[in-house]
């Protein structure tokens, strides 16, 4: 009876098809030298060649889940001295669970080891250029452009979904936001928008008119994005602190994003009544001197408020600052150091309608 089952099966070439399945599941998830079998969870590095300057190693990490589904990617660290967002990839390098999740997490948590070791904010000091700033990368450039192309065609290219973290720098009190950049394209937009409200922050810039030329993308969410992946930003964290409740924004909206993309059992809790913010205006410096804020992030001012002076080094006034849009203060800079052309504020608009 068997041997004819058997038979039988191996004829319609059923018999085949099953050991071919069992193949399929076992293959591993590969990036860089991180390598997960299902169910499995695993870390590595992905390696940045030696070019007109010094090679280097970006840890990654696979958390393949035992069930099939979507391909995640988490990156953080491109600014190494942003450290909330830092953590709350650690964490979750520790918080997620294989046998939980359907599909796979590829995790970056952190770009910028330059930057992170040696406490420099904003840019990788091997080449002075901000990490988020030259996507999709060159194999022949510096090494911020070496590791870009890396990251492009080997994290960004092998994803469906994908979220970059920030916060507020070493010198930036900022309040939490996320960004929401639509492109026109309705599905991926619904997607997108669905990600960031799943996210639960309750802020949101919508980032519009972003270049759609595949080579000139220059942030990681846009390369994304122009890749047809339905990406965001997501910021929380200040001026070097790492804050329990900041960490646990990003944690938690993380885990409620990936409900929402059927990753993880359970409802996503997505953000009721967002503030949407459709423009963000800059405050510059326009010298060198002592800077002296009399607001606080998330404080919402009006045009023409004064939000903070500066003086010289002898202390006498030489500028106040005044807001130049009604909107809340996204982000104030947080120590006393100005130099002429530093960011001062950021005040995000907020929009007349909800998109
Ligand atoms: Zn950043």
């Amino acid at each position: 009876m068997l041997r004819s089952l058997i038979r039988a099966f191996a004829s319609s070439g059923v018999f085949l098809l099953f050991p071919l399945l069992a193949h399929a599941q076992a293959v591993p998830f590969s990036v860089g030298t991180a390598s997960a079998a299902p169910g499995q969870k695993s870390t590595g590095y992905l390696a940045v060649p030696a070019g007109v300057d010094a090679a280097t190693n970006i840890p990654v990490v696979v958390v393949n889940g035992e069930r099939h589904g979507p391909v995640l990617a988490l990156v953080s660290g491109a600014h190494g001295t942003e450290y909330t967002s830092i953590i709350a990839i650690e964490k979750l390098i520790n918080l997620l669970d294989p046998s939980q999740i359907a599909g796979t997490v590829i995790l970056v948590p952190l770009v910028n080891i330059p930057s992170f070791e040696q406490k420099v904010p904003h840019v990788n000091p091997i080449d002075n250029k901000s990490m988020n700033r030259f996507y999709p990368g060159k194999a022949d450039g510096t090494q911020t452009e070496r590791a870009s192309l890396v990251i492009t065609t080997q994290v960004i290219d092998r994803c469906d979904y994908l979220i970059d973290y920030h916060g507020g720098d070493l010198d930036e009190s900022l309040r939490p936001y996320a960004y929401w950049a639509p492109t026109g394209k309705q599905a991926q937009d619904q997607e997108s928008k669905e990600m960031v409200l799943a996210f639960g922050l309750d802020h949101i810039i919508i980032w519009r008119d972003r270049p759609t030329d595949l080579a000139a993308t220059r942030y990681l969410d846009n390369t994304s994005t122009a890749r047809g992946k339905p990406s965001m930003v997501v910021e929380a964290g200040y001026a070097g602190t790492v804050e329990p409740d900041d960490v646990a924004l990003l944690v938690n909206g993380t885990f409620s994003t990936m409900r929402a993309l059927k990753m993880l059992p359970g409802e996503p809790r997505p953000v009721e009544n967002p503030v949407w913010l459709d423009r963000v205006v800059d405050v510059l410096s326009d010298g060198p001197g002592i800077w002296y804020p009399l607001v606080r992030r998330g404080t919402y001012v009006q045009e023409g408020m004064k939000i903070g002076f500066v003086t010289d080094y002898f202390g006498k006034l030489i500028l106040e600052a005044r807001a130049p849009v009604s909107g809340v203060i996204l982000h104030i800079n947080a120590v006393p150091s100005l130099k002429k052309g530093d960011n001062i504020a950021d005040i995000g608009v907020v929009a007349t309608h909800a998109p």
